[in-house]
């Protein structure tokens, strides 16, 4: 009695504890000003990066700071790719950006931009070593990266006959400028200049005349509230000389007079309905499925070739052959396939240029190589299962007919093995179809990254997102019926059932 007596008072307590602290954390909110979700992309320094502690710091996260202690707000940083930020701020995942966003019309019209708080411009850079580029007209014809969704990316597309390579960073585009994959990048010129001037990036110039004139604003969703608020802070720290000390401390000079006002009047869009947006992007998306059919073919006969050499290996009498065997298993199936595309395509020219000689790998083969390397670590261990599950009578009877070793596993175990193999193969071939996905990181055009394209100049992440997830959908219903056609046709018993 006592004890469950006591145990009512326990639980008691434990509620009037537990609303206390719960109201307490509510009247902490509204009493010391709201906290904003600010998104930012850490990757474009020194605007917005990670230090080394692994903080944010940046010339955009010092101002940010400062502009929520002039207006009283907390701020809660949240990470997001660049191209990402405006659907976020439409689906109110986040309430505000500073992402060196340049203000566009185009984006105007989609989000809300405060004053502008930067005044920036694109910039060309070239290898030290490239005499040809010399202005903008000189990169008609020539491969030029940029990153995917920003002014730098919009204009290279209007070179006439450049190749346009979009990455997700600017670091990534300028790491392929290096490793001399193409001719040129347009960024942000204080990025470019700023990698220089600290030395991280070696062997790269900036032409020195600017592309445009730009300004970045701090986005937030259209007729939020938190605008206004911002607009104050950032007004305040622009008098008070906050914002002086800030560019002092990041560029060294003083800053230029900014606007008052956004270039471009925060308009409304036409809004084109879901079907007619899809119905558009649909040939650009179909282009991107040659592409990834190419690739997960590719990637899938030269897999089964390695994989069913290692599988082989896996099963030697020879123990070195054995542990070889699966090292190469255990590596590849042990660490991430992005790892493994950002080594074979990024690091391997960055590491033969550190041996002294210049070498560069076309993108399909780096991602034919990457993914097929990876499935061969799976397909080894199928085509191991595979064989292994044939009785040893089979070996045994095949023998006693005088067949030698090869021939057993020519004309007795292998076919037999290989119609067992059939199921775990196909979804093998299904998740490398998936998984091509991933190349889109080297810039190369497949489905995924053609919707990405898409959604970076439309900003419908939802309708074409989930066009390219049918249309994924569609191409492993398809591939899974047709491995289980041939599953059909492999198996003698079931194709005359089949039949009848
Ligand atoms: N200022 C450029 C843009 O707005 C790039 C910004 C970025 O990459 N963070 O498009």
């Amino acid at each position: 009695m006592v004890q469950f007596r006591f145990r009512r008072w326990l639980c008691w307590c434990l509620a009037i504890v537990l609303s206390c602290s719960l109201l307490a954390g509510c009247s902490v909110n509204s009493g010391a000003g709201k906290t904003l979700r600010v998104a930012t992309e850490p990757a474009f320094p020194p605007f917005e990066f990670q230090g080394k502690d692994g903080k944010l710091q940046g010339f955009s996260i010092d101002l940010i700071k400062a502009i929520a202690a002039a207006a009283d707000f907390s701020v809660d940083f949240e990470n997001i790719p660049f191209d990402g930020i405006i659907p976020a701020l439409q689906a109110k995942t986040i309430d505000a950006a500073i992402s060196s966003m340049t203000i566009t019309q185009e984006r105007s019209k989609t989000v809300a931009f405060s004053r502008p708080y930067f005044q920036a411009g694109l910039a060309i850079a070239t290898r030290t070593d490239n005499q040809e580029i010399k202005s903008f007209d000189s990169l008609q014809n020539k491969k030029i990266a940029v990153q995917i969704g920003t002014t730098g990316a919009e204009k290279a597309k209007t070179v006439p006959g450049a190749q346009v390579r979009s990455f997700d960073s600017a670091p990534l585009a300028l790491q392929e400028l290096l490793n001399g994959n193409v001719d040129a990048v347009i960024n942000d010129a204080p990025v470019t200049l700023y990698a220089i001037n600290t030395g991280n990036l070696q062997g790269i110039k900036v032409i020195q005349q600017l592309l445009t004139e730009e300004f970045y604003g701090i986005a937030t969703a259209k007729n939020s509230a938190d605008l206004s608020l911002i607009n104050q802070g950032l007004s305040k720290v622009l008098e008070n000389g906050t914002y002086h000390k800030i560019y002092q401390k990041w560029f060294k000079s003083t800053p230029p007079v900014l606007p008052e006002k956004t270039p471009f009047a925060n308009e409304n869009k036409a809004n084109i309905n879901s079907f007619s947006l899809i119905w558009q992007s649909l040939p650009t998306l179909l282009t991107g499925v040659v592409v990834t059919l190419q690739l997960a073919f590719l990637s899938v006969v030269c897999g089964l070739v390695g994989g069913s050499l290692i599988g082989i290996m896996r099963l030697s009498a020879i123990k070195p052959v054995r542990w070889l065997a699966r090292a190469y298993i255990d590596f590849f199936r042990g660490t991430p396939l992005l790892v493994q595309i950002f080594m074979i395509y990024f690091g391997l020219p960055a590491f033969c240029q550190e041996l002294g000689f210049t070498w560069s790998l076309n993108r399909l083969v780096a991602g034919v190589i990457a993914l097929s390397l990876n499935s061969a670590a799976y397909i080894a261990e199928i085509v191991r299962a595979g064989i292994q599950s044939i009785e040893i009578g089979q070996s045994e009877a095949a023998r006693s007919l005088g067949l030698n070793s090869l021939q057993t596993m020519r004309y007795v175990i292998f076919p037999q093995a290989f119609r067992r193999m059939i199921p775990p193969l196909g979804n093998e071939f299904i998740s490398l179809l998936k998984d091509t996905s991933l190349v889109a990181v080297i810039g190369f055009e497949e489905l995924f990254r053609k919707g990405q394209l898409i959604v970076a100049e439309n900003y419908r992440a939802l309708e074409i997102y989930a066009a390219v997830a049918v249309i994924y959908l569609c191409l492993t219903l398809v591939s899974s019926q047709a491995i289980s056609s041939l599953e059909i046709w492999m198996n003698p018993t079931k194709k005359s059932n089949s039949k009848i």
